[in-house]
């Protein structure tokens, strides 16, 4: 989706990805290789901007590959997002508002955090979890030893239970001359911790909420001295933003602006790690996103609702894998109603796998 939006700017993209299957191989020059590899490096050395849309890319090779070439988001952006204790401890010192958290190497530190921070409480796997895996929920101090297990003992940290009433994303973007621009804040429904729906912008959606997670984010890209698009994501709690993560890279909650804003997501991280001037994020009309979870729809039956959009990725369908997306847009909620519910009802469309 990146090569998509930057082939009519008039570049050209090679992609280093350890899959012989990519995606993205239809839109440029794939180098199967490994991230560290030397073939992919030399490839990427030669590019004007190097920049990555996976955020277990090892740090390491973005750190070497920005001794030769500029790489956006800086490689620091990607060693606190690896890192929930990190990337916690940061926001704690921006003073944005966290669920209390402890870091948990060993049984007895889960014990103690359990201790401090009470139950229900959430123990994650501080690297390498996504989409809910390597999370355990506790909830009665029996859970402990099985939860240290689930997580299979690795570092982790336990985080207090968020009573909220919805998710919710902000996407932001950052320029390599620090201007700024976010797109409106955007409503996630996850099932099985994947995520299925965002509703753009968020419903009852009000300036001060947007404010406060414009003031967050402003924050978190001057003490990275971020460029490119970041995603950062809330739950609302009381009317409250309580802040759950952020993801250095284009992300899934931004995928309805392909269509549903004037310069979408992947544009403007483009725009942005390429020097350019960013682009109008105002969405004319409102917009949901579908993620395809595991099953592939027809064709047909999707296209044939008003003002809906298939994406696909080329990706073969397995249960929990995201194949691609449909974004629709209507001139007003109640029709974007109308057209969601007919979508739901195409068998591949809602599917929960
Ligand atoms: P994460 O991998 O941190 O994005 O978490 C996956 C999902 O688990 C989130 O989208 C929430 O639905 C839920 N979740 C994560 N952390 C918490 C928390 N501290 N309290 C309540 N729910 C949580």
């Amino acid at each position: 989706m990146l090569a998509l939006a930057g082939v009519p700017l008039g570049y050209r993209f090679v992609f280093v990805d350890p899959s012989p299957n990519a995606p993205a191989a239809t839109v440029g020059e794939q180098i199967t290789c490994g991230y560290q590899d030397p073939l992919g490096v030399a490839a990427l050395s030669e590019c004007q901007v190097v920049t990555y849309e996976f955020e277990s890319v090892p740090v390491e090779a973005a750190e070497a590959l920005a001794q030769r070439v500029p790489v956006f988001p800086p490689p620091f952006a990607l060693r606190v997002a690896q890192d929930r204790f990190e990337e916690k401890t940061c926001f704690r010192f921006l003073g944005i508002g966290t669920a209390p958290f402890e870091a948990v190497s060993s049984l007895e530190d889960l014990e103690r955090a359990v201790e401090a921070l009470g139950l229900p409480a959430v123990l994650k796997t501080r690297r390498l979890g996504y989409d809910g895996k390597g999370q355990f929920v506790l909830k009665h101090v029996e859970d402990i030893e099985v939860a240290w297990s689930a997580v299979g003992q690795a570092p982790s940290i336990l985080e207090g239970f968020v009573n909220f009433s919805r998710e919710l994303s902000l996407i932001a973007v950052r320029g390599r001359d620090g201007q700024c621009a976010f797109y409106p804040l955007v409503e996630n429904h996850h099932r099985q911790g994947i995520l299925r729906k965002t509703l753009a912008p968020a419903p009852a959606l009000t300036v001060d909420l947007q404010g406060t997670a414009e003031t967050y984010a402003i924050r978190v890209l001057e003490h990275l001295d971020y460029v490119g698009v970041l995603a950062l994501e809330f739950f609302e709690s009381d009317g409250m933003l309580v802040i759950n993560e952020i993801a250095p890279r284009v992300h899934n909650s931004g995928h309805y602006s392909i269509e549903g804003s004037r310069t979408s997501q992947f544009e403007n991280h483009l725009r942005a790690i390429l020097g350019l001037p960013l682009g109008d994020v105002f969405g004319p009309s409102y917009s949901c996103m579908l993620n395809l979870v595991g099953t592939l729809p027809e064709r047909e039956a999707v296209l044939a609702v008003e003002d809906a959009h298939l994406h696909l990725y080329g990706k073969s369908a397995r249960p929990g894998r995201k194949v691609g997306h449909i974004t629709v847009r209507a001139e007003s909620e109640a029709k974007l109603a109308e057209r969601i519910a007919q979508l739901e009802k195409i068998p591949g469309v809602c599917d929960a796998t």
